[in-house]
């Protein structure tokens, strides 16, 4: 713990994704997945595209064939042609080494490989597979992930450290004998690609299960025993809520510990629900935590007997759709805009002083109260709003506020109302 009460990172070794680092200090880096059809190259470019957009510094496809793994160059150039450099990582199994070897310009296009040690071959060819691909990663100086997931873990390996626990003295729980093979399995599969050649700092390691408790103790042991970056996700979380709450705990608990250079929340979207909303829950658990800001956060009061109507809860959700979608533009004219701090509160008993601790902040009256809205600048404040335009013209003092508090990076005229 730092002495402002924020974790001390674990020190591990800086790997180079493209033009993303993670470890080594790096800022917490957030990636996603696209869950298009890989081949479809439009499709995947545009979630991809969408994904970057919300802030996925990273985005992981499937290669799962021959078609995806054609698509992978010219979904890279329709990226580039939209302006996006988001470094790509290709997700194979079973037949990745074939893939990366019939397919150079794949090979060549992807800024990183994901190889899971499970799923890689059976019996003799296990090794000769794995090996083919660190060979790749070597020869196109590509960082590779070796990703274990409990749901595919390396069965032989399994069934050996299973006999040798079941024939020692003093036999642990099989659940224990499992955790300890999913480490096994990432950091000897590690070893293995550095002794190929691979070097130590082209390596990041994820271990996921889909328990909370599992998933901490697994990667406490994995930050003991390593230096390698530690991608963290909780595999198979789940939708909505559930996946929102499971993830955020198991992540935050290690987060806190100062273990995961990067993060991805595995949620699976509503039926027609946005795949971007798992960057916006890693983007919030980060800076709810403190760790990295990347939008002004609004905080808002629940609401209770005391707010009448819903313009209150209609407020909070205009302004908070309203600053992230502003964020693209501010962010390249108005250096730090993202720690701004927002509040949207439903009456006068916690409104006005919650307001006075954020940068903005407005006071909406409860039942009973004068129909006025105070609006609170840095503690101050500065205007009282009524009447049916509140929403625009709250809007306006922020858009205000950003360009006079918020400096335009070097190099770049400020633009914006206050012209
Ligand atoms: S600030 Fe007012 S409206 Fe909001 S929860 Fe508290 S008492 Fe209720």
């Amino acid at each position: 713990m730092t002495a402002n009460g924020f974790p001390q990172r674990r020190q591990t070794t800086a790997v180079r994704i493209g033009s993303v680092t993670v470890g080594g200090g790096a800022p917490i880096v957030v990636q996603s997945m696209t869950n298009t059809d890989t081949a479809d190259e439009v499709a995947t470019a545009v979630q991809v595209a969408d994904l970057a957009r919300a802030g996925s510094e990273v985005v992981r496809i499937t290669v799962n064939n021959e078609a995806a793994a054609d698509a992978v160059p010219r979904i890279r150039d329709r990226l580039q042609a939209m302006g996006l450099d988001v470094p790509l990582v290709g997700d194979f199994h079973f037949n990745g080494h074939k893939l990366l070897r019939q397919n150079p310009a794949c090979a060549e296009a992807l800024a990183k490989y994901r190889i899971n040690p499970g799923n890689v071959g059976r019996g003799a060819k296990r090794d000769v597979q794995f090996a083919e691909m660190i060979e790749t990663a070597c020869r196109y100086e590509k960082p590779v992930r070796i990703g274990v997931n409990w749901g595919s873990l390396d069965q032989d390996l399994l069934a050996r450290m299973m006999d040798d626990n079941a024939s020692s003295n003093s036999p642990a729980e099989p659940t224990r004998v499992m955790k300890e093979a999913l480490i096994a399995s990432a950091l000897g599969s590690a070893e293995r690609a550095e002794d190929l050649g691979l070097p130590h700092n082209r390596i990041i390691i994820s271990c996921k299960l889909s328990g909370v408790q599992d998933l901490i103790a697994v990667y406490r042991q994995l930050a003991d025993r390593c230096d390698y970056p530690l991608h963290l996700g909780l595999t198979e979380a789940g939708m909505g809520s559930k996946g929102i709450v499971a993830s955020s705990a198991a992540l935050a608990v290690l987060l806190q510990e100062g273990i995961g250079d990067t993060i991805r929340i595995s949620l699976t979207p509503e039926p027609g629900g946005a795949r971007t909303t798992e960057v916006i829950v890693a983007q919030e658990l980060l800076q709810t935590m403190g760790l990295r800001a990347f939008t002004p956060m609004v905080a808002a009061c629940p609401g209770c007997g005391r707010t009448t109507s819903t313009f209150f809860q209609e407020l909070a959700d205009d302004i908070q759709h309203y600053v992230r979608n502003r964020m693209p533009e501010w962010r390249k004219q108005h250096v730090g805009v993202e720690d701004m701090t927002l509040a949207v509160m439903g009456c006068v008993v916690n409104g006005p002083g919650e307001s006075k601790h954020a940068n903005i902040g407005i006071s909406l009256p409860g039942t009973g109260e004068r129909p006025v809205a105070p609006v609170y600048e840095d503690g101050e404040k500065t205007v009282t709003l009524k009447g049916e335009r509140i929403a625009e013209e709250f809007r306006a003092i922020i858009e205000n506020y950003v360009a006079r508090t918020y400096p335009a990076p070097a190099g770049r005229r400020q633009t914006g109302p206050a012209d």
